[in-house]
């Protein structure tokens, strides 16, 4: 029997039906799974049971008689929460359960919740995400797994349901390291290109025409290819990826940095630029928002 056949009908317990987490569990409704979800939001568990799955209030509900938990959660303290705190999932999983965690966690702290877990009988893989909402939809996100391969195998087919590739990064831990340093990448290039936008247009420059030129040069970069315009320029700042949840990533890739005592300057004085945006702009902020902190600036002093 293929992998495939044999997860298929099995019930999947998901934890997390935000912005990327309810286009998830709907590709895994879709591709004929048993989505048991949760989450604390009441109008995001009736968007899962409008789409066909099940939704329970708690963790520990969603996951009984589950062989595989997801979570796709803000970060991996909650995750930590989710799975091993009161009305958690552990309690009811299954023996020799698996748990996936999709969220952009924090590495170390991955590592240490597997190791808690492992002392349970279960097993964890990371699998972080890139892509955004679109993606999520369409079921064609990357997706970077850690974690021990066979665990990884047992989670394809639900994986091959939500994304297009999957690539193996290494040891538990270090698909949410790469995703945290992807991150930092993303955003880097992001605020780049908000800022050459910027200048660009003080200059008289159509900004429109900055990013047609980027986007044929060697400054084209995934921001300049599917934000500047759509999210930017348009100013509707609608890309569904919160600014607090990429300045925790970049916080993220600035502790790694530490704890493997790396004097990352880049990074750091990115995650300053975000949290300082995103403490500016508030909770609701979109991170294509960064446009507005950085246009609102001025000269410094
Ligand atoms: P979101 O805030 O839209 O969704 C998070 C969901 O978790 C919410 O529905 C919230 O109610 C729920 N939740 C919070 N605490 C809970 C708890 N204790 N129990 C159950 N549910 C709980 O966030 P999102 O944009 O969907 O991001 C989820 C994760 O994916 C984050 O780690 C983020 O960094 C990552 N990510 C997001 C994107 C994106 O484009 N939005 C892309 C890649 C990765």
């Amino acid at each position: 029997m293929t992998d495939a056949a044999r997860t298929q009908g099995r019930a999947i317990a998901f934890v997390g039906l935000g912005m990327m987490g309810l286009p998830m569990a709907t590709r895994l409704v879709e591709a004929g799974f048993r989505v048991q979800g949760c989450d604390v939001s009441e109008p995001a568990r009736s968007a899962l049971a409008a789409r066909g799955g099940l939704a329970f209030a708690t963790p520990g509900e969603a996951a009984a008689g589950a062989s595989i938990l997801v979570t796709m959660l803000p970060n991996g303290g909650i995750v930590r929460d989710a799975v091993l705190g009161a009305g958690g999932a552990a309690a009811t999983l299954g023996p020799g359960a698996l748990v996936v965690d999709m969220s952009s966690s924090a590495p170390m702290e991955t590592r240490a919740l597997a190791a808690d877990l492992a002392a349970k009988g279960l097993g964890l893989v990371d699998a972080p995400v890139s892509g955004g909402v679109r993606r999520a939809v369409d079921g064609t996100l990357a997706i970077m797994a850690g974690g021990d391969p066979a665990l990884v195998e047992r989670a394809r087919p639900l994986l091959d349901a939500m994304g297009r590739s999957v690539i193996l990064t290494g040891p538990v831990g270090s698909g949410h390291a790469v995703k945290a340093l992807n991150n930092y990448v993303s955003a880097a290039g992001l605020a780049a290109a908000c800022e050459a936008a910027i200048i660009a247009e003080r200059f008289g420059v159509d900004p429109n025409v900055l990013v047609d030129v980027l986007n044929v040069s060697t400054g084209r970069n995934n921001a300049t290819d599917v934000k500047m315009k759509p999210f930017v320029l348009s100013g509707t700042f609608a890309s569904g990826f919160s600014m607090a949840l990429m300045a925790k990533d970049l916080r993220t890739a600035v502790d790694l940095a530490e704890q493997l005592a790396i004097d990352a300057e880049g990074a750091r004085g990115a995650a300053a630029l975000w949290a300082e945006a995103s403490a500016a702009l508030g909770k609701a902020a979109d991170h294509t928002e960064i446009y507005r902190f950085l246009a609102g600036r001025g000269k410094p002093e």
